[in-house]
């Protein structure tokens, strides 16, 4: 390629450079004006309590819409959004959005219903964290039990005396905690005894390679039995299909969430879907 279009290695990689700085200037310049345009939103997806088919939380998943046109994923745009300080704005609108969300669901008769939110880890370092959090759940009178943080282990690993005290506050405020990405973060153990947590969720990696060549199952089973020796539950992301389905009820495993049951849906969708869900349906 460089031969035929006679520019050398040099050229090449520094156009590839421009381009991809431009792209990511571009992404900045629209992140900061995309919370005042209201282009963000939020999908849920539920979570099933495998035992009875329950429904009992669904998770909130941000959208970028940017400028009317194509919908951004998370993974395109949440990193930026972190290098840049944008995500605390972001993630306290995400926060606040799920608060009020929820309280909708409730009102419609899932009063019972959790909500899962993902914190960002620069939020969560922010010192104002769990006071701009007592602010949210104080504006939207929603109950603190029912509303849940997920938590990357490398977000709580660093700092940890810090963290500890964070968690317990939050914890004291009513609100659960959980481990999204299980498995794939730090693998120390330690901490699972330190801090407050109520759930591990088993990162999406572990359920695709159930079955597989390369099985997974023992990883899995060791961990649904780590986390209720502990006294948490366990969440099973990434669920795709009846045969992962019925391999994770009969390992144990608490809760389930993935396509098998359904995408991320916006929350009129996902009233209609609770309103239509059928405990027995698989
Ligand atoms: P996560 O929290 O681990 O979320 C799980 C991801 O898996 C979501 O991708 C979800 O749409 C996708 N998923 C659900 N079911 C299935 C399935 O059966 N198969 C497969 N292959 N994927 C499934 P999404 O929505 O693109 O989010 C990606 C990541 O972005 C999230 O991973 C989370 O780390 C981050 N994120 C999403 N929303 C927020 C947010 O509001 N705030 C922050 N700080 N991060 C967020
Ligand atoms: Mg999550
Ligand atoms: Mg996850
Ligand atoms: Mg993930």
């Amino acid at each position: 390629k460089a031969k035929s279009s006679g520019k050398n290695h040099y050229q090449l990689y520094h156009e590839e450079m421009h381009k991809d700085e431009s792209k990511q200037m571009k992404m900045e310049v629209g992140l900061r004006k995309a919370l005042e345009q209201k282009e963000f939103f939020l999908v849920y997806q539920p979570q099933i309590h495998l035992k009875t088919g329950k429904i009992i939380g669904i998770e909130a998943l941000i959208r970028w819409k940017r400028e009317e046109q194509e919908i951004i994923s998370p993974e395109q745009f949440i990193p930026l959004a972190e290098e840049t300080g944008l995500i605390v704005p972001i993630s306290e609108w995400v926060i606040k959005q799920a608060c009020e969300d929820i309280q909708q669901v409730h009102l419609r008769g899932h009063s019972n219903l959790l909500v899962s939110i993902n914190i960002s880890a620069l939020h969560f370092n922010q010192e104002n964290f769990v006071k701009s959090v007592q602010a949210i759940l104080q504006q939207t009178n929603v109950n603190p039990h029912l509303v849940d943080f997920e938590l990357t282990e490398s977000m709580i690993m660093p700092n940890a005396s810090q963290t500890i005290s964070k968690l317990v506050k939050l914890k004291k405020l009513g609100i659960k905690l959980s481990i999204d990405d299980f498995g794939t973060g730090y693998s120390s153990l330690s901490y699972l005894n330190r801090f407050p947590l109520d759930r591990l969720k088993i990162d999406k990696s572990f359920i695709e390679n159930l079955n597989k060549y390369h099985d997974d199952s023992s990883i899995v089973e060791a961990i649904i039995s780590i986390a209720h020796r502990l006294n948490l539950s366990v969440v099973a992301e990434g669920v795709e299909s009846k045969k992962q389905l019925l391999h994770l009820k009969t390992g144990n495993c608490d809760h389930i969430q993935g396509f098998y049951i359904t995408k991320p849906l916006p929350l009129a969708e996902l009233i209609r879907f609770l309103a239509e869900w059928e405990e027995d349906l698989y």
